[in-house]
Formats: structure tokens, sequence, C-alpha cells
């Protein structure tokens, strides 16, 4: 049996988040250490390891993501402004290998680069 990872972990109830977006496909939850006032992690409820495990059976569902990432910006009042980023690997920081995409809002970003 393959270990449940900790984002599945608190879609089943088992670990407290506050859940602040769910669907048939994925959720949102706020960020445990968030790095900008406003961050959110956007989850498929499938546990895709890392973004480069999705397959061309997961299009349809990576699609659906980016539109609950619009939609969820939106709810949170930050979609004039926010950055999205998935992390890919540990070499880049990613800690949890379930894919997620981080939003992040209400944080000045520099605007001519990607250093944050
Ligand atoms: P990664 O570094 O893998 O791209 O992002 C994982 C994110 O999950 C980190 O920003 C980290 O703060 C967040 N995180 C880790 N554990 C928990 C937790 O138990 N609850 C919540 N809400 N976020 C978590």
């Amino acid at each position: 049996m393959s270990e449940e990872t900790l984002f599945t972990k608190i879609i089943n109830g088992d670990i407290p988040a506050e859940i602040v977006y769910e669907d048939e496909h994925c959720f949102a939850i706020r960020d445990i250490a968030p790095k900008a006032p406003t961050h959110l992690l956007v989850i498929p409820r499938k546990p895709i390891p890392r973004l480069v495990d999705a397959s061309s059976e997961d299009k349809a569902l990576l699609g659906h993501l980016m539109l609950a990432v619009g939609d969820i910006a939106k709810q949170a009042g930050v979609d004039e402004a926010f950055r999205v980023v998935i992390n890919n690997g540990a070499g880049v920081g990613q800690t949890v290998f379930h894919l997620h995409l981080h939003i992040l809002g209400n944080k000045a970003f520099s605007e001519d680069s990607l250093g944050f």
C-alpha cells in the first residue's frame, strides 16, 4: 500500500487545515508558513508527486487546476496581481511530493524579475 501524502491526509481530515476551496478534482488551503500575506496552495486530489510525473491522461486535470487558480485568486481578492509557483524537485525546494500550485498575493514582487 502506498504512503498517503501530507496533502491527502489533509483532504481526508486526518491533519487539520483551513480549506478555502474545494471541488471534484482539487482543493486549496492556506500555507502553514506563508511567504506572502496571501499564500494559498492549490492541490489536485490525485497525488501526482511532481509536475514532471503528470502524463497525457492528466491533461484535463492540469487545465482544471489552472482555471481553479483563477477562481481561487478572485475569491481571495488578489486576481489583479498574484504569482503562481510550482516547485518541481527537491533541488528547487519542493518539500511535499504531491503536486501543488502556490498562489502568492498581496506582496510587492519585483516587476522585472522572477526573484522572490
Ligand atoms: P513546496 O516547498 O513543496 O513547494 O511547498 C510545500 C508547502 O507546504 C510549503 O510552503 C509549506 O509551508 C507547506 N506546508 C507544509 N506542511 C504543511 C501543513 O501541515 N499544512 C499546511 N497548510 N501547509 C503546509
